[in-house]
């Protein structure tokens, strides 16, 4: 089976756990590799501070929560993404708002912004997806205007770039995850960035139980283990350096995918704005409303050619637990709805070949060409 990702591992890392293994160094209070993974990947975000944690989830509920998000505050959060995005602002009890997305970039769509924004609003979550850059200065000028906080889950766009600025340097601080099937990886593990010293050492407090500075057992706050350990930090400390070359080949993935299916009027493929530069972290392919064949069809036909494909988000208002609370109505957001009945993503892992491209690419045709 031809997978969506798999992670690129070399001797680097395993040098860098064996360093560690060899000794003895695991946790994150003997500093180590945990520092050096922060200060490498906040370098490379452009931004001064980074927070390890054990996964993007936690990174996202920590930064969050280093913000003083909380009950009655609302977080306007776009619909089309990995539900963390929203459990992390329902694990603080406040009230996710979902904005619908863009029909060609799958982002926030920052006009929808200003008519859901209401006294309660306190911060806006823009997602890269599928490390396609947020409109940031339109989303900024919003949260400006109005003294919010933005928040950028940028868990699948290492590397992307915003107007020749990385992502993740863009806002308040920016959530990374690092698992497996990510831009780079440590298997289980989160980032916090920020370039706020204030919030990063609330972030750092909050990771760590919140352990007093003077009696450490009496604690400044009701805190959260999301420590990262540091074996984790070892793998993350040696895929930041790869990070470049992950980013060339995921590029040079898509450009041989378009190629291959630009001329097809039922297929929406990914695209890049003129002051994006996307990580194409998977290949995301939607097809056009008149298109014949449905989805769930092609996803079988590829999956008899021994290639796994996986469908699009199902975005946080169609989610049942959603609409069961009264937090989002089906109806709400009818782009991230389409996506939600005609996306799928085809293996976009960096150790694809040109070979293997051609072979899902010809696949998707003659799926597309079978008669219904
Ligand atoms: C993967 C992902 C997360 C969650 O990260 P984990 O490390 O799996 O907890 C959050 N948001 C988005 C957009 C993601 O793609």
């Amino acid at each position: 089976m031809l997978r969506v990702a798999e992670p690129f591992i070399d001797q680097d890392e395993k040098d860098a756990v064996a360093d560690a293994m060899a000794r003895a160094a695991l946790s994150g209070h003997m500093q180590d590799y945990i520092v050096r993974f922060e200060r490498g990947f906040a370098a490379y975000c452009g931004v001064e501070h980074g927070i390890g944690t054990n996964n993007g989830t936690t990174s996202i509920h920590l930064a969050l929560a280093a913000l003083g998000i909380g009950p009655g505050d609302e977080v306007l959060v776009s619909t089309y993404t990995n539900m963390a995005t929203f459990f992390a602002v329902l694990y603080l009890g406040a009230t996710p708002v979902p904005i619908d997305c863009e029909p060609e970039t799958w982002n926030m769509n920052p006009a929808l912004l200003e008519r859901a924004l209401t006294p309660h609003s306190r911060a806006i979550m823009p997602v890269h997806i599928f490390g396609h850059p947020v409109d940031m200065d339109s989303v900024l000028e919003i949260a400006r205007a109005r003294n919010l906080f933005v928040v950028e889950d940028a868990a699948q766009a290492h590397g992307a770039e915003y107007k020749g600025r990385k992502v993740g340097g863009l806002s308040d601080a920016a959530s990374f995850s690092f698992y497996s099937n990510k831009v780079i990886t440590t298997g289980e593990g989160g980032m916090v960035v920020t370039g706020n010293a204030d919030v990063a050492e609330r972030c750092r407090a909050y990771r760590n139980l919140c352990y007093g500075r003077e009696n450490r057992f009496m604690h400044e706050d009701v805190g959260f283990n999301y420590r990262l350990s540091n074996l984790h930090a070892a793998v993350g400390w040696a895929q930041v350096n790869k990070i470049d070359a992950n980013v060339a080949k995921k590029r040079q993935i898509a450009g041989w995918y378009r190629e291959r299916l630009k001329h097809r009027p039922e297929l929406l493929l990914p695209v890049e704005r003129p002051w994006a530069r996307s990580v194409y972290w998977m290949y995301h392919i939607v097809l056009s409303p008149d298109c014949r064949i449905d989805r769930a069809r092609i996803m079988a036909y590829l999956a008899e050619a021994g290639i796994e494909t996986r469908p699009g988000f199902v975005p946080f208002n169609m989610q049942k637990i959603a609409i069961e609370r009264g937090l989002a109505a089906a109806a709400d957001c009818p782009v991230a709805n389409g996506l939600a009945d005609r996306a799928f993503y085809v293996p976009s892992g960096v150790g694809l070949t040109e070979d293997q491209v051609d072979m899902v690419a010809s696949a998707l045709l003659k799926a597309l060409g079978r008669p219904i």
